[in-house]
């Protein structure tokens, strides 16, 4: 490695990626940085709900406690005054059979449950709510501005170039290819794609999510709704109303099945005046298990991935980019849960 390259290359601007260059660039490492830089991503597409109660059966989320310490660190390190990124708020969840109604009252009272929700309420409370028996409340809530993120890390270190990885340590870039020289660190943090770009299967099962931005005044500002769809305030009347979602024929573009779904869905369980603003859509790169994993990739010196980070990647992004940095600043194991399962 000629004496001015980088020690660490990092690939990818979505969240995990940008969160890397941060904790390397807090470390005094000099980093080089790439993004394709293509519109529709994970990060800018989801919706960075952080939430502790999870599922039909409404179970604590996977080592919540950990996860959500790490992140409102970072996170409130990183927001700024004129660039917030963590919004705290509640989740109206709506509840519409007498299962789902008695799930949630097994769960009030019980630790660690009783940190955040108590008796539902009667879904007549809440007459913008079409064919909802009972709401639970959970509280408190944070959504991530997760793209506000990425924002903060460029506006403290700057921007990526622009740069596709075609193969493990090769680039195509707007001015020709590269390599990655041998003994730079790789961290390909590039979400889905990621299988493509190594040639090996990894623990995978991404799938594609659309969300709508609608603007109306009919609903709160400071909860999300989750009745069927996930309603969420994004500021100025402006509200994310997803998902969507597809595991066969992924595309990263937004469809017009994916509008016509999500504005049925929208009519049939919300009575809201409303307008279309945006659709947006993005593929989560999740894992098989659930879980997201990091580590070195077998049979490539020098190259790691940070991935999986699937549906909950707000949460989980945080310490799972401590684990490799402090792995490769410092020497540290890697959490167990975390190191990258055997390939398959
Ligand atoms: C509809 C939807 C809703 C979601 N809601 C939530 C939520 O409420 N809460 C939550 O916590 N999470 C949510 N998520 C999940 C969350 O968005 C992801 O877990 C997280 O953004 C993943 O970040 P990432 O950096 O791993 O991947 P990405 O955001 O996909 O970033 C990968 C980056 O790598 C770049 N890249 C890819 N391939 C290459 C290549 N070959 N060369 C160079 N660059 C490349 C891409 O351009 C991109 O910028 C949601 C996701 C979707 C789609």
């Amino acid at each position: 490695m000629a004496s001015h390259d980088p020690e660490y290359w990092v690939i990818g601007a979505g969240l995990a990626g940008a969160l890397a260059v941060h904790r390397l660039r807090l470390a005094g490492k000099e980093v080089a940085w790439f993004d394709r830089n293509i519109s529709q991503t994970a990060t800018r597409t989801g919706a960075g709900i952080m939430n502790p109660i999870t599922g039909r059966k409404f179970v604590f989320s996977w080592e919540f406690d950990g996860f959500h310490q790490e992140a409102l660190q970072v996170y409130s390190q990183l927001e700024s005054k004129e660039q917030p990124i963590l919004h705290r708020l509640s989740i109206l969840k709506g509840l519409s059979t007498p299962g789902d109604v008695n799930n949630w009252c097994m769960r009030v009272g019980s630790e660690p449950y009783s940190r955040f929700i108590q008796e539902p309420r009667p879904g007549s409370d809440f007459p913008v709510l079409q064919n909802c028996l009972a709401m639970g409340e959970i509280s408190p809530v944070y959504r991530v501005d997760m793209q506000a993120v990425v924002d903060q890390v460029i506006e403290r270190w700057g921007p990526p170039d622009t740069g596709e990885m075609t193969a493990v340590g090769h680039l195509k870039t707007p001015v020709g290819e590269r390599d990655i020289p041998d003994r730079g660190k790789l961290i390909l943090a590039t979400g889905s794609p990621v299988e493509a770009i190594v040639g090996l299967q990894l623990p995978l099962s991404p799938y594609q999510g659309q969300a709508l931005i609608i603007r109306t005044r009919d609903l709160p500002t400071d909860r999300i709704i989750h009745h069927k769809l996930k309603v969420v305030p994004y500021g100025d009347d402006l509200f994310w109303v997803g998902t969507f979602d597809q595991w066969e024929g992924l595309t990263e573009s937004p469809t017009e099945q994916g509008r016509l779904r999500l504005e049925e869905e929208l009519a049939r369980n919300f009575s809201i005046r409303y307008t279309v603003v945006d659709q947006v859509s993005g593929i989560r790169p999740a894992s098989r298990t659930r879980r997201p994993f990091t580590g070195s990739l077998p049979g490539h010196p020098n190259t790691y991935v940070i991935n999986g980070l699937g549906t909950k990647g707000a949460s989980l992004a945080p310490l799972v980019v401590r684990n490799l940095c402090d792995h490769l600043l410092h020497g540290r194991e890697i959490w167990k849960e975390l190191n990258l399962p055997p390939m398959t």
